[in-house]
């Protein structure tokens, strides 16, 4: 499961990759095309559960959940079009699962804004940024789907292929909503038709990939408060009409503190009176956005974080751990971490509790669920 990062020149995808994944490989540079490759990093996706439970435990080995970013630069304005390198980064967006939009919410007169015309500046302008990054996602998709009616209209016609006429119908549709400006994700698809969604998964449309809002704001901001940044609530507004989500973020500041220790980052962030790191915030929001949640096992030798999507069930949930799991799998044994929490790390007294239950085949597991497999070999 990958996210890109998008967003227009010069707007700090890079810095915020830098920041991402701690390295410096992703020039973060006042120039529009520094980074013509995409570059891809891996991550671990915090969980204060985790911690604690490797805390509780005193193991040396913990391993967190990951989540990969791809740092996709270069889109413009005419993207749809070829332009700027256009269409080799729409080909990189297709192979995300989801986006994060970095959006430009600083002010600074040395780092160019540039929408159209790389050597044309602009003043900073986040919705009108949004749109130009949509509208290029949108055209592109509204080309797939109308070559898509095209056919199916053709094999219609033929006889040869039954459902062709009604997907031919449906995709019109598709296409008006595309023509109208507005993205995939916010056209009514009919989720129980297997065969739709089968035609979708294979157009793989890139407005239809759910989407975060990443709002870059200065270090000013942060020291002053991001309630002050006059660009934020523009776009949270936009978020909220597409029920999508925004997290404010200094990619700058967030890449400075990325080499820091733990201990540090949060001195630091307790002296800007910040709770979270903006950065700990969109990873977090990310694996969410992507439909993953954690179950987690504990013990001495390893405490772990496990990806599944949500409405795992039980038996698939233990295949991530090992296949054998899934194919021999008997019962579960699970803790909700709340409780344990609630009961201060005392596993003899959630067992007393009866707050550990049992669960069989059907049962769908639950983020931060800690999780024993009984299972046979
Ligand atoms: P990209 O083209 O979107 O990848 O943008 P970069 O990450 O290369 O950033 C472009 C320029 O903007 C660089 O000089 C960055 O240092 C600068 N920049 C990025 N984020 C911020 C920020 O939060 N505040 C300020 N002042 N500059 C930033």
């Amino acid at each position: 499961m990958k996210l890109g990062i998008v967003g227009l020149p010069n707007v700090g995808k890079s810095t915020l990759f830098n920041a991402i994944t701690s390295t410096k490989n992703a020039q973060a540079a006042n120039y529009p095309f520094c980074t013509i490759e995409p570059n891809s990093g891996i991550v671990a996706v915090p969980d204060k559960r985790l911690d604690k439970l490797t805390e509780i435990w005193q193991t040396n080995k913990k391993t967190p959940a990951i989540v990969e970013f791809v740092d996709i630069a270069g889109l413009v304005k005419g993207a749809s079009q070829g332009a700027g390198l256009g269409n080799k980064f729409l080909g990189h967006i297709r192979e995300c699962d989801a986006i994060v939009h970095v959006v430009r919410c600083f002010d600074d007169d040395n780092i160019i804004h540039v929408v159209e015309d790389v050597t044309k500046a602009v003043a900073v302008d986040p919705i009108a940024d949004i749109d130009a990054i949509d509208y290029e996602l949108i055209l592109s998709d509204l080309e797939v789907v109308q070559n898509r009616v095209g056919r199916m209209a053709k094999a219609a016609k033929s006889g040869n292929n039954k459902g062709a006429a009604a997907e031919a119908a449906w995709l019109q549709k598709l296409a008006d909503h595309l023509s109208a400006g507005k993205p995939a994700r916010s056209f009514d698809f009919d989720e129980g038709d297997a065969e739709q969604q089968a035609v979708l998964h294979e157009m793989g449309l890139l407005s239809s990939k759910p989407v975060l809002y990443a709002c870059n704001v200065g270090e000013d901001d942060l020291m002053e408060g991001i309630e002050n940044n006059r660009y934020v609530p523009l776009v949270a507004a936009r978020a909220a009409e597409e029920g999508a989500r925004y997290i404010p973020i200094c990619a700058k500041t967030e890449e400075d503190i990325a080499d820091y220790s733990p201990e540090e980052k949060k001195a630091f962030l307790a002296e800007m009176g910040i709770e979270a790191s903006g950065l700990d915030n969109l990873i977090t929001a990310s694996y969410d956005l992507l439909g993953l949640i954690s179950f987690l096992t504990d013990g001495k030798k390893e405490c772990r974080a496990w990806t599944i999507r949500k409405g795992t069930k039980a038996p698939q949930a233990a295949g991530k751990i090992h296949s054998d799991f899934e194919r021999g799998f008997i019962r579960a044994s699970v803790i909700g971490y709340g409780d344990l929490e609630a009961n201060n790390f005392d596993y003899a007294a959630v067992k007393s509790k009866g707050l550990q239950r049992t669960e069989g085949k059907e049962y769908v597991v639950k983020d931060g669920d800690v999780i024993e497999f009984l299972f046979n070999v």
